[in-house]
């Protein structure tokens, strides 16, 4: 620390040192025995202490003092008069002019220099009191800065809980500004209730004062503010203890917390909520079947649950893009919305699934007319970006306690009855059934068979005999798969493809026939009777990368001419992804192979669609040929079809012929060739050799 000074203005010489003896021991002492220069030197030494002689030429120690009092920046310094014992009428006047002390003449060295260090001192005590609460006004300026910016509410109490501080926050959020909160209680601007019972709740102030330290607010609270807002509140209270251990007040902090409870409110809504449609979702569902499902065993209801799935959804989707299957998804979920109400659970489960769960039932007796209310609801066409959709739904329906014993089970359940409405023709709804139960049953004992046939390689083949119809001549063969069973019967390949389809064993299936129908195709060019052979393949052969490569390699094996190959295939697998599918396609034919549109009329294919690929042949559905002979309706399109064949320049074959009147119907309308009943069944192998191949002729 600097060390103090003490400036000495005397006209006496002597006197000045005498003070400076009495004093220089204490502080840096400056003098003047010339007065007039004494206001300059007190200026730029603003010593911390002034001794001035009263009596002195031209200008008197009063003069200088006066001066001095009069300066804002010099009056704080404390002014010593030199006076005599008997020098009264200066003493008053001396202390009215401001002077502090005397240093009585003559002087005693020892009592001037104690009563000096007395003034020091207290000089020094002043200062420091001054730097104190420079930076205690600092700190609080920095503290006012601080409360009054952060994003909490701060409120501050005295000992009694009136409001002595309150910062913007907290004056927004109670609704209460600085000057109606000040002075009033605290617990009359903050109405705290519990944000469920709506309950009065304790201010944490008060309590904190009580317990003397500080306490959090219970959870769950929210602050109602003077305007009747309310947000949802959190907060810790402390009390301020002096240093004697009195409480003096409180200080409460608080934080909004409408934003972090709206956030893990919104939270909680998307973990259970499908995001495009809003509906609960699958998880959400689960809570809700099981809920119910403990709710019927107390009342002994029932309940149902409904899986509604949308019919061809897949290609749809693939078709006509992700935003158009999302705008199909959106209005089903609005129809079904509609016709459940407000009552029912319905949930968005999977991407084209819904799950409708229904309490309280006379179970079965309501669902199916919820079930029907959703299918007629589909049935209505909808329109997207100007074009008009036409949908159906696949209802399944499970019961608890019926066909269930937990909720697992009934949400399978459901899901099995759904596959059962799809099976059977789409646009309905199935009841899970002991039926069913048999079918899954049965289904699984299935899946068993084949894979020991795949593992066996004990696959059989049947060979149904292609006509042509103008030479009455037999030209080819399709080749279709049968399942041996244990007991020698006969397992038709409707029982298994869609199986072998859904389990993936499709592709081993797949390869196996078209190993063993080259081996045929061999066989017959061996005997000299070289036959076109066609094959059918699945949508996910073709869907296959390495298919082409596949094929090209059973072709070499067997070392047959490939163009006594044939591959069929359906509407349904050229629905996928359209390059993908094309290139397939046009890396098959270029072995060599012909290609065959099979089941045609019956999926979607557009002429133009249908243009882009590389198909040689064309064969009409049966179900058209069918009714060709008593529905002009069929006839007409059969008609048609054999139009665009022969525009497409492809070879028309048509199935499933079974009268004569059909035979000469389609020879008249240009068929080339045909396969049925009429002319032939699918036979084995070893049938087809003797009755076709042994044999020098090949009519019928
Ligand atoms: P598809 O390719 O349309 O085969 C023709 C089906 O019509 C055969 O049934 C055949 O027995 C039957 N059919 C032939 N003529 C007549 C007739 O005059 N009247 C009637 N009502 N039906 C006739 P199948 O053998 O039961 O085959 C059913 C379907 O299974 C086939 O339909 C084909 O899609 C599929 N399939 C058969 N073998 C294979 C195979 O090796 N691979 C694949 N992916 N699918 C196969
Ligand atoms: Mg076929
Ligand atoms: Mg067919």
């Amino acid at each position: 620390m600097r060390s103090q000074k003490v400036l000495i203005v005397d006209d006496e010489p002597v006197n000045i040192v005498i003070l400076e003896a009495a004093v220089s021991s204490l502080a840096h002492v400056i003098s003047t025995s010339n007065s007039l220069e004494a206001l300059q030197l007190i200026r730029h030494h603003k010593p911390d202490l002034l001794i001035l002689d009263i009596n002195m030429p031209k200008c008197s120690g009063f003069d200088i003092c006066e001066a001095v009092k009069a300066d804002i920046n010099l009056r704080e310094i404390p002014v010593l008069f030199v006076t005599s014992f008997t020098d009264v009428k200066n003493e008053h006047k001396a202390l009215a002019l401001g002077a502090i002390d005397f240093i009585s003449k003559p002087i005693d060295i020892e009592l001037c220099r104690m009563r000096v260090k007395n003034h020091l001192l207290i000089q020094k005590q002043k200062s420091q009191l001054t730097v104190y609460s420079e930076r205690i006004f600092e700190e609080k300026e920095q503290l006012n800065i601080t409360l009054n910016a952060i994003a909490d509410g701060v409120i501050a109490t005295d000992a009694d809980g009136l409001v002595t501080f309150i910062n913007p926050v907290a004056q927004r959020l109670t609704g209460f500004n600085e000057f109606e909160a000040c002075g009033r209680l605290v617990t009359d601007i903050m109405e705290l209730r519990d944000a469920s019972t709506n309950a009065t709740m304790i201010n944490p102030v008060l309590h904190t004062m009580e317990v003397k330290r500080p306490v959090a607010m219970a959870l769950n609270v929210k602050l109602v503010s003077k305007q009747g807002n309310e947000c949802r509140v959190e907060d810790t209270a402390s009390p301020i203890i002096d240093a004697y251990g009195n409480v003096k007040g409180a200080v409460i902090v608080f934080q909004d917390l409408s934003e972090s409870v709206a956030m893990a409110v919104q939270m909680t809504h998307l973990t259970n909520h499908d995001h495009l449609t809003g509906l609960p979702n699958r998880v959400l569902l689960h809570d809700r079947v099981e809920q119910s499902i403990n709710q019927t065993d107390k009342l002994h209801q029932s309940v149902a649950l409904l899986l509604i799935d949308i019919d061809n959804f897949k290609y749809l989707n693939d078709a006509l893009g992700h935003k158009v299957g999302d705008s199909i998804i959106l209005s089903v979920s609005e129809r079904l919305k509609h016709v459940c109400g407000e009552s029912v659970t319905l949930a968005r489960v999977g991407g084209d699934e819904f799950a409708c769960l229904l309490t309280d039932t006379g179970a079965g007796a309501s669902a199916d007319s919820v079930a029907m209310s959703c299918l007629q609801s589909a049935r209505e066409p909808i329109y997207i970006d100007g074009r008009q959709h036409q949908l159906s739904l696949s209802i399944g329906i499970s019961l608890y306690p019926q066909d269930a014993t937990n909720a697992e089970e009934l949400m399978r359940h459901s899901d099995t009855a759904m596959y059962r409405a799809k099976a059977t023709g789409k646009n309905k709804f199935c009841f899970f059934s002991n039926d069913l139960q048999l079918a899954v049953r049965k289904r699984v004992e299935m899946e068993v068979k084949l894979r020991k046939a795949l593992d066996d390689n004990s696959l059989t083949l049947f060979f149904q005999p292609k006509y042509d119809l103008n030479l009455n001549k037999i030209v080819g063969a399709e080749s279709l798969v049968r399942l041996v069973d244990e007991d020698g019967s006969i397992i038709a390949p409707d029982e298994f493809i869609p199986l072998s389809e859904e389990t993936g064993l499709i592709h081993r299936l797949g390869k196996q026939v078209l190993e063993k129908s080259c081996q045929f195709i061999a066989q017959c060019a061996d005997a000299n009777k070289p036959l076109k052979i066609a094959v059918n393949v699945s949508a996910q052969q073709i869907a296959n990368p390495t298919f082409a490569k596949e094929v090209e390699q059973v072709i070499t094996a067997s070392g047959i001419d490939p163009r006594l190959l044939e591959l069929e295939v359906t509407e349904s697998a050229l629905m996928a992804d359209f390059e993908q599918t094309r290139n397939m396609l046009l890396a098959l034919s270029s072995l060599g192979i012909s290609l065959a549109l099979d089941d045609f009329g019956t999926g979607y294919s557009s002429l133009s669609y249908l243009r882009q690929f590389p198909l040689n042949v064309l064969k009409i559905d049966r179900s058209f040929v069918k009714d060709m002979d008593d529905e002009p309706q069929a006839l007409d399109i059969v008609t048609a079809i054999a139009r665009l064949a022969k525009c497409l320049d492809m070879v028309l074959v048509a199935e499933g012929l079974e009268t004569e009147l059909q035979f000469h119907l389609l020879r008249q309308l240009g068929c080339d060739y045909g396969q049925g009943f009429y002319m032939c069944k699918p036979i084995p192998d070893v049938e087809f050799t003797d009755r076709f191949i042994k044999q020098t002729s090949l009519s019928i």
